[in-house]
């Protein structure tokens, strides 16, 4: 999509804290941290929201959380533990418009959610 900025960080369009890349998925560093580690995990492909996946395009989603293990495990925090996050929607808070799980790690995280 030509005004996502999920997809022009994606493109390499414009620059971002890239910290894992594959075919599908492409990794980077929240632009404002909430966590010691805050990483945003994405598909390459724009999906809009949770609520775009369908049969043909959800296979992405599972990939992401095998990223999200790894990614945990790469920057020390899986044994501790970390919170994966998706927004959806007005209510969920979602302010960018392509899918994208937040993954949080380095602190303890309160429930329920705020
Ligand atoms: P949401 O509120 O939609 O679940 O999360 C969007 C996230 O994207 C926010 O945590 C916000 O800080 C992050 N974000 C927004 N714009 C940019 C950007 O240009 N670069 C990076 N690295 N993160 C961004
Ligand atoms: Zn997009």
């Amino acid at each position: 999509m030509n005004d996502c900025i999920f997809c022009k960080i994606a493109n390499k369009e414009i620059p971002s804290e890239i910290v894992y890349e594959d075919d599908l998925v492409i990794a980077f560093k929240d632009l404002s941290p909430t966590a010691p580690h805050h990483i945003l995990v994405i598909p390459k492909q724009h999906i809009s929201s949770a609520n775009d996946l369908t049969e043909d395009n959800a296979e992405v989603v599972s990939h992401i959380f095998l990223t999200v293990a790894k990614l945990a495990k790469k920057f020390g925090f899986a044994q501790n533990g970390y919170r994966v996050v998706n927004n959806c929607g007005k209510d969920g808070g979602q302010t960018v418009q392509h899918l994208h799980f937040h993954l949080l790690g380095g602190r303890e995280f309160g429930w329920p959610a705020g």
